[in-house]
């Protein structure tokens, strides 16, 4: 991946910097990186990159940026497609502006009441975004007037030609005044976007982004068609069937990658994130983790995985559609590494599907379509995980003959067969586990923490409301804590102690027994004051990291 050049260097208008920044992105898009200055310059350009690029902000901002929010007329046009289209972009230009007072985004398209547009153009809108179509009925109407108009942009030109809007769209452009800057972006370059080029525009510079060779290393792909919402319960899914051992996640924002990590922990995986946003010291301790196996998940963008080189990535996660082909490939080329397993999935989302296809022509690789495991499925790998660990026992020889005569007695004297005995043993190694599976349409769930001691990833509980502290199983008059900070990251009992102490004021001698395990502790504290540690501890960290504390249940207690 070269250098691309940050949205800091683009002399950028603050405000949408800031926009940008909190939209998340993190770099400039190749087809951004090459666009963005030659829009602003205020030349006609046709350019051309893939679905799902962001070709939008390409001429979005600069667009912005030439946008007198004084002038009340309409000052720019952009065509689109189809309604949906008109609408996302609507929506990107909104967030792109967020930050510029007075300026008015109206998109128009058809289907949509007329009197209802007819009354919002007479307001004055500096932006409209439309269908060719109702942008020609307006203009016959005279409800949009386009004398102001100094830049008009053709988004997605060649659907649009597709769509048959060639002859609508020369009317449009033969109305505009001849003093205007004509942009044209499109995926694809068929004939006759060249010919209305060569019509409409003046001295055209063409910016495309070149389409490399890329050799795919041999991993397995595999792709999912989800729908956003549902993106991190199926990359749960798929974490608790693969188990890889480290995994990589991609995300395109920043933004994205906070949210997914909060959600991950939120289900009670060992996730951390990593971004620009993030100072040196803080990406070396993530990094830190993720190579100890203390982290093994690790969610990032695309800038900040550069340079990232650990052998043991098992699975590289596209939760987003990466925005070039060689993203694709420097993403997934992080697993499979010295003839280790390696697997790549990916989430699509709609139209992204398209991106995907190009994505596969040009790296030349076959990418599978998988259904979604069901819920069943990853109850099944649970089941065949703990046959595994059964198998493995017998097999070792060890001697079980005390464990044998236990069944022996319960079988002898309470007339259950032996199969009984041992499907009731399954099902409790796999019923913490089992009361988690929830289906997709359910409200947003949470789990707790509880991954056993054996690669029980799948392990997980679902957490307890924060109010029902009967039933901890814990002394009387106590309450036992669940904790997810255990052994593993190096946290021992008096620093638990020693948090719970130091942030509630409670004398550390009223702190009752402490268990401590790999992954987790519990703790008991007194009910009079399990509450207020509750509340004071979810917001400390131990060991750098914020916990989740919450009651323990009967089953996470074993
Ligand atoms: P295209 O028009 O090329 O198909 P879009 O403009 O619709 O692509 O962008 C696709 C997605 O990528 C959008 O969700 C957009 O917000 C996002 N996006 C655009 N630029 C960036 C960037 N520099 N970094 C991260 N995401 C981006
Ligand atoms: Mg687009």
């Amino acid at each position: 991946m070269e250098e691309t050049l940050t949205f800091q260097d683009m002399n950028l208008d603050p405000r949408i910097l800031r926009a940008v920044e909190e939209m998340g992105f993190e770099q400039p898009s190749p087809i951004q990186a090459k666009a963005i200055p030659v829009v602003m310059e205020g030349v006609d350009i046709i350019g051309q990159a893939q679905t799902g690029t962001g070709k939008t902000a390409a001429f979005g901002i600069p667009v912005l940026h030439k946008i007198d929010p004084k002038d009340r007329h309409t000052q720019a046009i952009i065509l689109c497609p189809t309604r949906e289209l008109a609408i996302q972009v609507a929506d990107e230009m909104r967030k792109l502006c967020k930050f510029m007072h007075g300026i008015k985004i109206l998109p128009i398209y058809g289907g949509q009441e007329i009197s209802k547009q007819i009354r919002s153009l007479k307001g004055g809108i500096q932006l409209i975004i439309g269908t060719p179509g109702r942008v020609m009925d307006h203009m016959r109407r005279h409800t949009l007037k386009l004398e102001h108009t100094k830049m008009i942009v053709l988004d997605e030109a060649d659907e649009m030609l597709d769509m048959g809007f060639r002859e609508d769209i020369e009317t449009i452009l033969k109305e505009m005044p001849e003093e205007r800057q004509t942009i044209l972006f499109s995926a694809t370059m068929p004939k006759a976007i060249e010919e209305i080029a060569r019509t409409y525009q003046k001295d055209t510079q063409i910016v495309k982004v070149i389409k490399k060779e890329l050799t795919v290393p041999k991993i397995e792909q595999y792709y999912y068609e989800v729908k956003p919402k549902r993106k991190s319960e199926v990359l749960s899914r798929l974490l608790d069937i693969y188990d890889p051992k480290l995994s990589l996640v991609f995300c395109n924002t920043k933004r994205g990658v906070d949210e997914l990590v909060e959600d991950l922990k939120g289900r009670g995986y060992f996730a951390e994130g990593l971004h620009g946003d993030m100072k040196q010291v803080q990406r070396d301790r993530v990094m830190k983790h993720f190579r100890d196996g203390k982290t093994d998940i690790l969610v990032a963008t695309d800038v900040a995985a550069r340079g990232i080189d650990v052998d043991d990535v098992e699975a590289v996660f596209n939760y987003d559609v990466p925005q070039d082909d060689e993203f694709y490939v420097h993403r997934i080329g992080r697993t499979g590494r010295a003839g280790r397993e390696g697997r790549a999935f990916t989430f699509v989302v709609g139209r992204e599907v398209y991106k995907l296809r190009d994505i596969q022509r040009y790296c030349k690789t076959k990418i599978k379509l998988q259904p979604i495991p069901s819920i069943k499925d990853v109850k099944n790998t649970r089941i065949e995980k703990v046959l595994q660990e059964t198998r493995a026992i017998i097999e070792s020889e060890e001697d079980l003959s005390e464990m044998i005569n236990y069944i022996e007695d319960m079988v002898n004297d309470e007339e259950y067969t032996s199969l009984d005995v041992a499907a009731a043993f399954l099902k409790m190694a796999i019923t913490n586990e089992e009361d988690s599976f929830e289906d997709f349409d359910l409200e947003p769930h949470y789990y707790g923490n509880d991954r056993g001691e054996k690669g029980g990833r799948g392990r997980r509980n679902r957490k307890r409301s924060l109010e029902d502290l009967s039933d901890t199983g814990a002394e009387e008059g106590m309450v036992r804590l669940f904790i997810n900070s255990g052994k593993k990251n190096g946290t021992r009992p008096g620093d638990i102690v020693g948090a719970i102490a130091g942030e509630t004021g409670i004398p550390g001698k009223l702190i009752g027994s402490i268990d401590m395990f790999e992954r987790f502790t519990f703790v008991e504290v007194p009910e009079e004051y399990a509450k207020d540690v509750i509340k004071a501890m979810s917001k400390t960290k131990i060991k750098g990291r914020t916990v989740v504390i919450e009651p323990a249940s009967q089953r996470q207690n074993g």
